[in-house]
């Protein structure tokens, strides 16, 4: 039963990642079935006599089509590692809250990124509110270092959106052991194609599964993986009581997305890295930024820590209005948040008054566009800004 190489189709510790794209989490081949089941709707299963033990029984706490997404990231995130669990949740800030709430504690110190996404804004609040100290620090320069003492639960954002910095994660995750304390990453930027946060030592790996894994804008999605049977049970009691799962249709859509994971996160990572190179040439453009780019502060350190850069580039115009008339002008890229998708997207950030970003500050998604028509719609919508 569950001797997972033998069957036709079971992926193998040594499969590649586009390899693993493919066949990740799909079920034991069976004849006349498809290879990728339909998303099940049920909100209760037929369950007689005693629940003790049974795989589903209501809808708020199992699902098959989650069931089947969960071995898929698990087997991207932590590839040949079965003890690894994965739960899926509604949103990234589902999987994000499931993860510090439920090791919030009265007392408790928590180090979070001071230039992490910005919703852990008013989840510092939430914890303060609970009890719970908070530290920050940059992400940059390893500066959470500075905070480990006396620690019980270290964040990273690496690299940070949209700040683009990177911290070592090795190294933090190592000095946050050795003073007891665990660690989260959120890997919604690098995706688990980008870096594998739980082979670098983390705890728990999170991410939003709106942005690149599942890739096309149609789907809010989030999940925690941790290899801790404990932890994870923690994690799922918090899903189960705080209710933030999610539907069947969109985690089998993220499921079905995954397919082209390795295909998409590849073209947009070389694209990512040709936009930047052309922006870095312009004159009217500062502060690009990309961890892929060579010079960039980021570069070294994520060139040692990631496989793939991600597909964000940031940069900044000269003010507001600049920032705004090139958004404008734009005719492949469209103005939009989020980041990820297979449709390049572009944002003045500071529109949004959470982050510490200038006013002329944009963060771009690349894409899967032909690099080469970005570029020239950039450069464009540039030259039609500045006239
Ligand atoms: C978008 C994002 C989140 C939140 O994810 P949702 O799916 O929108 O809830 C968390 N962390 C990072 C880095 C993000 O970019």
């Amino acid at each position: 039963m569950n001797s997972s190489s033998s069957h036709t189709g079971a992926l193998t510790p040594e499969d590649g990642n586009a390899t693993r794209a493919v066949r990740a989490g799909l079920p034991e081949e069976q004849p006349y079935a498809p290879p990728l089941p339909g998303p099940v709707f049920a909100a209760h299963y037929h369950l007689p006599g005693d629940p003790t033990g049974a795989p589903y029984a209501y809808g708020r706490d199992q699902n098959p089509t989650w069931t089947a997404l969960e071995a898929a990231i698990g087997e991207l995130e932590a590839p040949g590692d079965p003890d690894v669990t994965t739960l899926a949740f509604a949103s990234g800030m589902g999987a994000i809250s499931a993860v510090l709430l439920s090791q919030a504690r009265p007392g408790a110190v928590v180090v979070l990124p001071d230039d992490g996404y910005n919703l852990l804004i008013p989840t510092r609040e939430r914890l303060e509110s609970l009890g719970v100290e908070v530290r920050t620090a940059p992400t940059a320069g390893d500066a959470q270092l500075e905070q480990l003492d006396g620690a019980s639960l270290l964040w990273i954002e690496s690299p940070s959106n949209p700040g683009l910095d990177v911290c070592d994660i090795r190294r933090l995750a190592d000095a946050a052991h050795e003073r007891g304390a665990l660690v989260a990453v959120d890997n919604t930027l690098a995706t688990p194609f980008g870096q594998r946060p739980l082979a670098l030592g983390a705890d728990f790996s999170v991410a939003s599964g709106t942005k690149a894994l599942s890739g096309h804008g149609d789907v809010l999605l989030g999940y925690v993986a941790c290899r801790d049977p404990r932890l994870a049970d923690g994690v799922r009691l918090w899903r189960k009581t705080v209710g933030a799962v999610p539907g069947p249709m969109e985690a089998w859509l993220a499921h079905r997305s995954l397919a082209t994971l390795e295909l998409r996160t590849r073209q947009q990572a070389a694209g990512a890295l040709a936009v930047a190179e052309a922006l870095r040439g312009r004159e009217d453009v500062t502060d690009v930024r990309h961890p892929g780019l060579p010079g960039d502060p980021s570069h070294e350190l994520a060139a040692r820590q990631m496989e793939r850069f991600g597909c964000v580039v940031s940069f900044t115009l000269p003010g507001r209005e600049r920032a705004e008339r090139f958004l404008e002008a734009l005719r492949l890229v469209g103005d939009a948040t989020s980041f990820g998708g297979v449709r390049s997207t572009a944002e003045r950030r500071g529109r949004w008054g959470g982050d510490p970003v200038p006013e002329g500050f944009i963060r771009l998604s690349v894409g899967v566009e032909d690099p080469s028509d970005l570029i020239a719609d950039l450069c464009q919508a540039l030259d039609v800004a500045g006239a």
